[in-house]
């Protein structure tokens, strides 16, 4: 069996185009490829082309050119082997309104050709916590609980590949302990997770690996504890009590002034502890006022990998 779960190459998506109105360039050759057994992280911000990835992965979206290899099966030459290895939980809540949980996952394994004596309808609705809910129709269900149930179709074929994306999105704590805690057990259990997120918090306590699109291009892909070694890049913001003859100076600090006399300094929290900066302001003579500080968050480290573009 390939050491990879997935591998991609030059993947290109385009959509639109001729009288499908202006091309958009959703994602730009995208190599990359996610080793078996890991939680996988594709971050990104929005419209950096993660669902379209995803849905690429899943079948629901023609690429427009490129490779993608699914537990070893070519999408192009096998494609009933590379669909029956991943399972999607998709971003949108397209449940059939008709349709009970039971209903539902029933429908599922049929669609993926699972026979009968395989199935385990009961196994999984215990799992997504529906078992109360195994006959209700969908349109009664809560948003959470619909979350669930995607997450229950997902799985109804075994599959070895689970890809989420975005799934704790606007969902509570309590749907979001149950979703890590699913995810956590599943991958023990041997199965490859993919996961897309743009909360940082969830990529830090999920992922062992992290790839990072933006405007459908890879900017990062490095093992979570690398990216959040450069995660620990802050900012300070001294007001001084009076006005500053000197900036302060010190190893690893870069300092600027404000137009409003606020001083703003950038250092790494590693290499440089905020002690440093403070004794360096003092040396300085500079009396602060007010002290704030900021700490580097994904949305930095997108401006960080972004600005040189
Ligand atoms: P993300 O999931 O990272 O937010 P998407 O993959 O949804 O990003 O979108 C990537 C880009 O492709 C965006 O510019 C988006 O507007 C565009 N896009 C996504 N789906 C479609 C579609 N069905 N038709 C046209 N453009 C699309
Ligand atoms: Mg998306």
């Amino acid at each position: 069996m390939a050491a990879n779960a997935i591998e991609i190459r030059g993947l290109t998506k385009i959509y639109g185009g001729g009288r499908h109105g202006p091309e958009r360039h959703a994602l730009r050759g995208i190599d990359l490829d996610i080793p078996q057994g890991a939680v996988f992280g594709l971050l990104g911000p929005n419209g950096a082309g993660k669902s379209t990835l995803i849905n690429i992965l899943a079948g629901l979206v023609i690429k427009t050119a490129g490779q993608v290899t699914i537990w070893g099966f070519d999408q192009d030459r096998n494609p009933r082997q590379s669909r029956a290895s991943i399972g999607v939980m998709p971003q949108e809540l397209n449940l059939d309104p008709f349709f009970t949980p039971r209903g539902a996952l029933e429908v599922q394994a049929g669609l993926y050709g699972v026979p009968r004596r395989q199935r385990r309808s009961d196994e999984i609705l215990r799992m997504i916590g529906l078992e109360d809910k195994a006959e209700a129709y969908a349109r009664t269900l809560s948003g959470g609980m619909r979350r669930r149930l995607l997450l229950g179709k997902a799985l109804v074929h075994h599959p070895h590949v689970l890809v989420l994306d975005e799934p704790t999105a606007g969902v509570d704590i309590e749907l979001r302990q149950m979703l890590w805690e699913n995810m956590r057990r599943l991958n023990h259990e041997g199965m490859t997770i993919i996961l897309t997120t743009h909360y940082l918090e969830e990529a830090e306590a999920m992922c062992d690996e992290i790839a990072i699109l933006d405007l459908g291009q890879l900017v990062a892909r490095d093992s979570t504890a690398n990216l959040l070694g450069r995660l620990d890049a802050k900012t300070m913001i001294l007001q001084p009590d009076g006005p500053v003859q000197t900036l302060p100076e010190g190893v690893g600090m870069e300092v600027s002034q404000r137009g409003d006399g606020a001083l703003v300094i950038r250092y790494h929290a590693r290499e440089t502890p905020a002690d440093a900066v403070l004794s360096a302001v003092r040396r300085a003579g500079i009396t602060i006022r007010d002290v704030k500080t900021e700490q580097a968050d994904l949305q930095d480290v997108f401006l960080d990998l972004t600005r040189r573009r």
